[in-house]
């Protein structure tokens, strides 16, 4: 096999060999795990119960169509199910693809759905032809009672050595993939601060996106070796490239090794400025890799992600769990939680109109803008996290403002949330605080007001980046412009962190510039003390912020500051990072 190397954009340190297994969307949720030879029977017992179950639900679903009124459609349409489902190519494919690949059934299942749709697409009659909706049907039926009936335990260990290989892939994708160990993956589309780059680095597995047609160069279970820190990916490499990666990767393991055991070490600069390391989270599962990586808080909880993934929206009580959990998981430290922001990459299913997709989907109702746009959302989210402060330091952090109004109506709205819990007698802590999040240049340039009215503010670099330059982040085709050393993104966020220091209202970055190790110096010399990254990257900001001079730094930044020459600023950093 001849081999050869991707080129795309690292979004993932670190380096991963494994086996390539290639992600199509009906495949999706469905893990994929070896089965041990002395378990294939049980396994295909389990394929076995799971089809028994589901010809049993419709059965008496059946039944119970008969005896009711419902429409003879509907009984018609039951019988087809059975029909498929007794069908041998269903019942007894899957049971010879766990045979022979040694795999497990959910898996067999959907790759023996996939021949049989693409059988339905090549039917020249449209009614035959429409049936394929009911065979994806029939499979997730399977799949469910499959899920509820989970095979052995300690079979996903084959998942260590897989790289997932995938055309696209959505925010909402990746994050199903945090129940799985998964060694890296790699994606033909996505820029580097895709909302779908910042999930594959919270999975803390190398990831290089933009390889633009691997999906279609690289076979099912070929060779693979993911450079994540050097943008490439190399395919059926030869066995002295292979030794040459693992060696580099054993070195690697052993870094990140020395920097863990500056775990419980405070973040103070070399002349004694205390910083404060903070996490960015997406669900409460993120917490255990948070307390090991010894951040002292959480500066951004994605609360969105707790509404991606599933049918209908959240509920208060448990939108008020997660949070809860959260809170009480940190002991007293402190627990940011980002109101919604949903819109752009982010949509949600059980929304209705209102997600649809808009003509410029980043300058649309998103974040802030649709909470306002829906009220009745808004508040029970606002109910379920003022809930959640009576259970640790919570802090309120509202996205995407843009101008006084939006601050102005969310105050109100916090205002009437608080209210209804006083009415129902449920205890929460008033003094609560509110921060803004500055990712439009809007913000940072009529900083005053935002200062006058909020508590904490936190710098969603990002977005701001983003709007700043009119660069889709979520767009490979124009990703080698996003360019967070832009002048005019630094005059930005200077400005930003100059006037809050000056008005003593506490500011942070958040957005992955804060866990970029080469800005950590350009960050501190611009006056910012809190940061707040994916976990992974807070031992590796800690080291530099360890090893960091203040006076010393001061001098390069102020030159930075002052050019718009994007060659010297470029030089300044290497000299500020020497
Ligand atoms: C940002 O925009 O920098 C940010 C932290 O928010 P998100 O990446 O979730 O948009
Ligand atoms: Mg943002």
């Amino acid at each position: 096999m001849a081999s050869f190397a991707l080129h795309g954009i690292g979004v993932s340190r670190g380096i991963a060999i494994g086996r390539a297994q290639l992600v199509s969307h009906a495949t999706l949720e469905v893990a994929h795990y070896a089965i041990p030879p002395g378990a294939l029977d049980a396994e295909i017992a389990r394929f076995d119960h799971a089809i028994g179950d589901v010809l049993q639900e419709l059965e008496s679903l059946r039944q119970v169509v008969t005896a009711g009124d419902a429409p003879a459609e509907i009984g018609a349409f039951l019988d087809v199910h059975w029909m498929i489902l007794r069908d041998p190519t269903l019942c007894e494919g899957p049971r010879r693809i766990i045979t022979e690949q040694r795999c497990n059934a959910e898996w067999a299942l959907t790759q023996q759905m996939a021949v049989l749709v693409e059988q339905f697409d090549q039917i020249e009659d449209a009614y035959l032809r429409e049936r394929k909706a009911d065979v994806v049907q029939v499979v997730e039926r399977v799949l469910k009672r499959l899920l509820g009936r989970p095979g052995p335990v300690g079979a996903q260990a084959s998942e260590h050595q897989t790289i997932l290989v995938a055309h696209d892939l959505s925010p909402a994708d990746v994050i199903q993939f945090k129940q799985h160990r998964f060694a890296a993956f790699i994606t033909d589309l996505g820029g580097v601060t895709s909302h779908t780059a910042i999930v594959a680095r919270s999975l803390n597995v190398p990831a290089v996106v933009a390889t633009h047609n691997g999906r279609q160069l690289i076979r099912e279970n070929e060779l693979l070796i993911v450079d994540g820190t050097n943008n490439v990916v190399v395919v059926n490499p030869d066995k002295s490239v292979l030794a040459e990666y693992r060696l580099k990767q054993g070195e690697l393991g052993l870094e990140r090794a020395k920097l863990r055991r500056l775990r419980t070490k405070p973040a103070m600069t070399i002349d004694g400025q205390e910083v404060e390391l903070f996490a960015n989270i997406e669900l409460p599962d993120d917490l255990p890799q948070t307390l090991d990586s010894g951040a002292g808080g959480i500066g951004l909880f994605r609360s969105e992600f707790l509404f991606l993934n599933r049918e209908g929206l959240p509920t208060e009580e448990e939108q008020f769990e997660a949070y809860r959990e959260v809170a009480q998981g940190m002991g007293g430290k402190p627990v940011t939680i980002r109101t919604f922001d949903l819109g752009a990459d982010k949509q949600q299913a059980g929304l209705g109109g209102l997600s649809r997709m808009a003509p410029n989907p980043a300058l649309g109702l998103r974040a802030v803008r649709f909470c306002l746009a829906e009220p009745r959302l808004f508040l029970t989210q606002l109910r379920a996290i003022l809930r959640a402060t009576h259970y640790g330091n919570v802090r309120i952090l509202i996205p995407m403002l843009a101008s006084v109004a939006e601050i102005d109506q969310t105050l109100v709205m916090i205002a009437q949330a608080k209210e209804s819990l006083r009415e129902r007698g449920t205890p929460f802590n008033d003094g609560v605080q509110v921060g803004g999040m500055i990712e439009i240049p809007a913000a940072a340039l009529a900083i005053s007001s935002f200062l006058a009215k909020l508590d904490f503010l936190s710098i969603g670099t990002n977005d701001l980046i983003q709007y700043t330059l009119a660069i889709d982040r979520s767009d490979d085709a124009v990703s080698h412009l996003y360019d967070p050393l832009h002048p005019a993104v630094l005059k930005l966020i200077a400005m930003a962190i100059s006037a809050a220091n000056r008005a003593h209202v506490p500011i942070a970055v958040c957005g992955e510039m804060a866990g970029e190790v080469r800005l950590t110096r350009l960050l501190l010399g611009l006056g910012l003390r809190s940061f707040s990254m994916h976990p992974a990257h807070v031992p590796g900001v800690k080291q530099r912020v360890l090893t960091s001079d203040l006076p010393e730094i001061g001098g390069i930044v102020d030159r930075m500051r002052r050019t718009d020459d994007p060659a010297k600023l470029i030089a300044l950093l290497d000299k500020l990072n020497a």
